[in-house]
């Protein structure tokens, strides 16, 4: 890490001998909340491009934001890199993020994946669709996320915690397209329907309809990817199959990982230069595969193993929304009891 605190200090200074553009001009610094394995290689090839140097730290997401809010106008980071919008959108409100305009990202980037105030931009997409244990369950069974709480689905759903942020952008997209009152039912009828408490993580829950525990599990795509390119894992993970709910409706559940530069960026121009790197066709191809997530750009392939999945309309809510809901999500799953 070379933060050049010293430096830092002249800049503030506003020393007649160096303007800040210079002094940081080779340079861009990364708080990411997505492992170093994910980004790494594509940071380097960044730097390789256009002689850049990557400061990288990663770290738990809400702990970033922490540390973003607590340096200030300190702060030598450029960008946060973060995955579910849920986070991106308590960074802007928590005020360390800026809005920055870029042509190369509006146009590359679908309008619902990127903030509407420009303070974060989606960068790879992940969906949140129904697994079924095929034999157990008929396709012809399952429609929407609303049928999940059907009572023919007693005891046979496997779902993570509430206090999970993927479960609260779903509560949130609910609650925007149907309003508290009816997302509240929903979940009570689901939670009825959950075969045990919840525990674990997606894959946990994959598992466990692979193991007869449940016979749907609610998980996100790139959870069963990752266990299908596993060969440890391949074998439970060739026992679900994905439904993708509510294609006659308003589209499945999506949610995205994503970057907004930092409120007090040092190496503005830099970062942007990054974030619009991070768009290119080369890169997203890269990005998204790499955690088996689909590209945000249109006409980027998605891997093999996604394709496999199939074809699905995705929910065109504006992911802002997501953000915006997720207190009353909270508030939503709570009184009806998903613990
Ligand atoms: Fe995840």
């Amino acid at each position: 890490m070379r933060f050049k605190p010293s430096l830092l200090v002249i800049a503030a200074l506003g020393s007649a001998l160096f303007s800040t553009a210079e002094v940081f001009a080779d340079e861009v610094n990364i708080y990411s909340a997505r492992q170093e394995e994910l980004i790494k290689p594509l940071l380097d090839n960044f730097s390789r491009d256009t002689g850049i140097t990557v400061n990288l730290i990663t770290g738990k997401p809400d702990e970033l934001i922490s540390r973003l809010a607590s340096e200030g106008r300190n702060s030598p980071a450029d960008l946060l890199i973060s995955t579910d919008v849920g986070r991106l959108y308590r960074a802007k409100t928590q005020g360390v993020l800026q809005s920055i305009s870029s042509a190369a990202l509006s146009s590359a980037i679908p309008e619902e994946l990127r903030d509407p105030a420009g303070q974060w931009y989606g960068l790879t997409m992940r969906a949140r669709p129904i697994m079924y244990v095929p034999g157990k369950v008929k396709p012809e069974e399952l429609s929407t996320y609303a049928n999940l709480a059907d009572p023919k689905w007693r005891g046979r759903i496997c779902v993570r915690s509430s206090d999970n942020i993927y479960n609260q952008s779903m509560i949130a997209g609910l609650i925007a397209h149907k309003g508290a009152a009816d997302a509240e039912q929903w979940v009570k009828g689901l939670v009825a329907n959950f075969a045990r408490p919840p525990s674990g993580g997606d894959r946990d829950q994959i598992s466990a309809a692979a193991n007869g525990v449940c016979d749907i599990a609610i998980a996100n795509t790139y959870y069963l990817g990752g266990m299908l390119a596993d060969p440890k894992q391949r074998a439970t993970a060739e026992k679900v199959k994905v439904f993708w709910p509510d294609q006659d409706g308003k589209g499945t559940h999506i949610n995205i990982s994503g970057a907004g530069v930092a409120a007090h960026a040092p190496n503005k121009a830099n970062a942007v230069r990054l974030l619009e790197y991070m768009v290119s066709q080369q890169a997203q191809q890269w990005y998204a595969e790499t955690n088996h997530e689909y590209p945000v750009v249109a006409g980027v392939q998605a891997s093999d193993l996604l394709q496999q999945m199939g074809e699905f309309k995705a929910d065109k809510l504006n992911m802002d929304k997501l953000g915006e809901l997720n207190g009353e999500a909270i508030r939503v799953m709570d009184r009806a009891g998903w613990r």
